[in-house]
Parts: C-alpha cells; sequence; structure tokens
C-alpha cells in the first residue's frame, strides 16, 4: 500500500490501482469520511473534487455543477443485471456504472425504458431532473463503489453459475445505459469492474464512445478473448453525428481509439448504429472500407427506427444545428412505407458491400417491425438474421465463422416489393 495523506481521494487511489495493476478494497480501509471524519466501513462515494465520502454524506449531498452538467452520487444497489440484449447478440448480463450520460445522444433510448421512469422520484431528489427525457445529458449520478460491492457480490461465483444463452455467450456488457469510459471517474469504475469480472472468467464487451479507453489497453491485453471493445460509429460525417451526438467525442476519435486497441491486439467490433436516411450506398459503402482497416471481429448494423419521442428530438436537433435538408430525409421516414423501404435498402446495401468488399462479419439488428412488414422469404430471412448469434467467441477457438442468415437480403429492390407490406404495421 501506498503512503497517502489522512485524506486521500478517490482519484489518487483509483490512480495507485491502475499503476500496481491490482484493486485496493476501498470499503474497508477505514479511511476518514472528508465531511464527517467517521471512518469509511462500507458503502461510500466522492464528490466532485474527488473528497471521499461515507455513504450517509454522499447520499445526503446536493448535485453539483461539473463541466456544464450537474453531478452527484447514485443510491441504487443495482450490480450487475441480466439483460435482454442477448436478442441483439450483445450480452447476457449489463453493468451501469452510473445513471445519466454526458454524450447526451439524442436517439437514446434509456430515459424512455419502463424501468427509467421508476426513477424519476430519487433522479428529482439527487440531480432536481424534472424531464427524464428532454433533460437527458444535463446530469450524471456515479456508481463510485461498484467494484467493492461487485467484489463483494461475486465472491461465491464463477462463470458457470452466470446465464450463458446462445446469443449473449454469458456476457456481461459495459455498459448498455451510459457510456463507461465517458469521463475520467466513470473510467476508474468501469476499470475496477473490469478486473473483478475478468478474475473471475467471466466475458466481458465494452461500447463506449469515448477516447479514455485505450488508458486500459494493459487490462484488455491481458485478457485475451474474454474481452472485445466497440465503439458506435454510424458515420465520419462531424457536422451530422456532432448534432445528433452533442456530448459525445467525434467519430474519427473513436475509429483511432479502436486502431490503437486493435494494433495492440485486442479484439474490436464496430457498432454501425443507427445509419441515417441521408447515407447513400457510396456513403456506407466508404464506412465499411475505414472498418475493414480495423479488422474488427464484427460490424453490428441498424437503420434508425424512427418510433418514439426521441425522433422527434433528433429532428429538433438537426434544425437546431442549421442542417435542414437533413432534418428533411429524416422527416420522411415517419411514413411507414418509406421507412421500410430505407431500412430494407440500407440492410441490403451493407450486408451486400461486406460481400464485394471481403469487409468483416455483418450482424444486421433488423427491427421487429420491420420483419412484420414483409412476407414470404424476405420475412424468413430478416426473422433468421434476428435468431442468428453473432460469430463473436469469447474463448480461444479455431476462426469463428459466420451465420449464413446475414447475407444480402436481394440484388435490387423490384424484387420484392410485392413482399413489402408495411400496411400491417401502419
Ligand atoms: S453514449 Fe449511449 S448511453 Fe450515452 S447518450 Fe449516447 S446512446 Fe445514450
Ligand atoms: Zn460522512
Amino acid at each position: 500500500m501506498e503512503e497517502f495523506s489522512d485524506y486521500p481521494t478517490l482519484d489518487q487511489l483509483r490512480n495507485a490501482e491502475q499503476r500496481n495493476k491490482e484493486r485496493i478494497n476501498l470499503s474497508n480501509l477505514g479511511i476518514p469520511c472528508a465531511n464527517c471524519s467517521t471512518e469509511i466501513r462500507g458503502r461510500f462515494a466522492a464528490d466532485p473534487r474527488g473528497n471521499l465520502l461515507c455513504w450517509e454524506c454522499a447520499v445526503t449531498s446536493d448535485a453539483e455543477k461539473e463541466a456544464g452538467i450537474r453531478v452527484n452520487t447514485d443510491p441504487t444497489q443495482a450490480t450487475i443485471s441480466e439483460s435482454h440484449l442477448y436478442e441483439k447478440s450483445l450480452c447476457d448480463y449489463v453493468v451501469n456504472v452510473a445513471t445519466g450520460c454526458r454524450h447526451g445522444c439524442k436517439f437514446c433510448y434509456v430515459p424512455t425504458t419502463p424501468g427509467y421512469e421508476g426513477r424519476a422520484e430519487m433522479l428529482s431528489e439527487q440531480a432536481d431532473v424534472d424531464e427524464l427525457q428532454e433533460e437527458w445529458g444535463s446530469y450524471l449520478l456515479y456508481r463510485d463503489d461498484l467494484p467493492e460491492r461487485l467484489h463483494e457480490e461475486l465472491q461465491q461465483t464463477t462463470r458457470e453459475d452466470l446465464r450463458d444463452t446462445e446469443r449473449g455467450q454469458g456476457v456481461v456488457m459495459l455498459s448498455s445505459g451510459t457510456d463507461p469510459y465517458q469521463d475520467r471517474r466513470a473510467g476508474q469504475i468501469t476499470r475496477g469492474v473490469i478486473h473483478e469480472l475478468l478474475f473471475r472468467d467471466i466475458p466481458v464487451r465494452v461500447l463506449t464512445r469515448s477516447s479514455i479507453v485505450v488508458k486500459d489497453v494493459d487490462l484488455f491485453k491481458d485478457a485475451g478473448d474474454l474481452i472485445t471493445v466497440g465503439s458506435s460509429i454510424p458515420s465520419f460525417n462531424e457536422e451530422l453525428v456532432g448534432a445528433l451526438e452533442p456530448g459525445a467525442p467525434p467519430p474519427l476519435t473513436r475509429w483511432e481509439a479502436l486502431d490503437m486497441l486493435q494494433l495492440e491486439g485486442v479484439p474490436v467490433y464496430v457498432s454501425m448504429s443507427p445509419t441515417y436516411p441521408t447515407m447513400d450506398e457510396h456513403g456506407l459503402h466508404r464506412l465499411l472500407t475505414r472498418f475493414m482497416a480495423l479488422r474488427a471481429q464484427v460490424v453490428f448494423h441498424e437503420p434508425i427506427n424512427p418510433r418514439g419521442e426521441n425522433f422527434g428530438l433528433m429532428i429538433t436537433a438537426l434544425e437546431e444545428a442549421g442542417l435542414e435538408e437533413q432534418a428533411d430525409e429524416f422527416r420522411k421516414l415517419k411514413d411507414v412505407e418509406e421507412w421500410v423501404k430505407y431500412a430494407l435498402k440500407q440492410l441490403n446495401w451493407v450486408q451486400q458491400k461486406a460481400e464485394d468488399l471481403g469487409a468483416p462479419p455483418i450482424h444486421s439488428w433488423p427491427d421487429r417491425e420491420l420483419v412484420r412488414a414483409t412476407s414470404g422469404k424476405l420475412r424468413d430471412q430478416l426473422a433468421a438474421m434476428r435468431q442468428s448469434p453473432s460469430p463473436e467467441q469469447f474463448e480461444e477457438t479455431d476462426d469463428p465463422t459466420h451465420s449464413e442468415a446475414h447475407r444480402p437480403l436481394f440484388e435490387d429492390y423490384e424484387q420484392i416489393d410485392h413482399l413489402v407490406e408495411p400496411d400491417v404495421i401502419r
């Protein structure tokens, strides 16, 4: 244990962990609370300056502004939760290191999920949140002691004890409801959590838009095939991405972070989601060419889904950024027939381009409603895409082979026109 002052900051302690490549259990060191001087035994958190607080002081503190958003402590008990994201071949479990997200993506589904409504009272108390969806991106509640709590929870757990579905492969994903590397403090929680999971041979998927993920390259390299690190890159058009993902780093920065990791031998993947209606065949071709250079294990692809309040927020964000023409293209998707055509064409183009280029395998995510709006062979193939596992393997195996379900849907649209029935979902 290194020498610290009587009141070490959370940042100093987490830094020491990284330097020494070992976890320090901060729940039982007896560090005094910076506010009331009680010895910390059990739950704890930090204030925005990094001062360590006992749980009592942490949960009764008011939110403070930091870098333009309101931050505070997340009082949740949650650690690791089962997830339905096996349906997308992403994981069987998720760990979220915070509530809220600095990136504030306009299409983010998190504040619209049914469970999120149940947090309204807590968010109001901890971060003065009135409107969950509209204020998304303006608050962040950290779970500083999550690595310590996960350590306790997993004491008696091995990989065999966890759910392991064919599509989820027993993987734990960080994170589904926030960006695990959105800032230094979140990244420190994430590192501790990944450390705890890998220690028990539990496979991990990291999904982030932030380049500070590269600071953990040492941890990822030691994990071999038990980890994969990916980023969402829907387009390299900085203006568009900047309007729709206002707090996130530019797409090229994300690509560079993944490139750095793959050069170090870390398995990487890309989530090309959601691809915009402004993107044509050539745009998708250029995007895939760049992903080829990453030697990604898989590229997940999903067109935009225009349902829900957040689609309106996307259009407003484009208008506010002065991108009127692009806003019009998005607006057209409110017509079901337009959306079905756009989604089928983009899914097909991406599979076709990947086949022509010899690009990494594409794992398409066709929307459930899109399957309902089609018939015959087209419907069967879309349904098979939804059921198929991703080609990733989280252990030493021969080269993965990709499922036959993921291949082009048609040669040209006229061939399948009669199999499209948008009226079914109108
Ligand atoms: S980075 Fe992810 S969690 Fe954060 S706002 Fe964007 S989509 Fe939502
Ligand atoms: Zn205290």
